[in-house]
């Protein structure tokens, strides 16, 4: 299982084909902050890697976000996600 690091040109590529509207946002985001580490919701930062649990790009790639604290509890909050921080895999 491999892990698409967030806001690298694969994860974009990824991203896109599942929420086109949100890559954009977030492409913008990083256009304007002038740094790939803000959150990849709101552009908000300091902001850390997380894997979404059950949510795929494709059949051997996890979903990842990088997000802010405020996200972090929305998604888990909001929308149930069960979001798993990256540094506790080993990559
Ligand atoms: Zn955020």
């Amino acid at each position: 299982m491999k892990h698409l690091s967030p806001h690298s040109k694969e994860w974009f590529a990824a991203f896109a084909k599942l929420d086109p509207q949100q890559a954009a946002a977030t492409r913008k985001f990083i256009k304007d902050s002038r740094t790939e580490n803000v959150c990849s919701m709101c552009g908000d930062h300091p902001a850390s890697d997380y894997e979404v649990a059950d949510k795929w790009f494709d059949a051997d790639t996890p979903v990842t976000y990088r997000l802010c604290e405020d996200c972090l509890s929305t998604l888990a909050t909001n929308e149930g996600e069960r979001l798993v921080p990256l540094s506790s895999h080993a990559q």
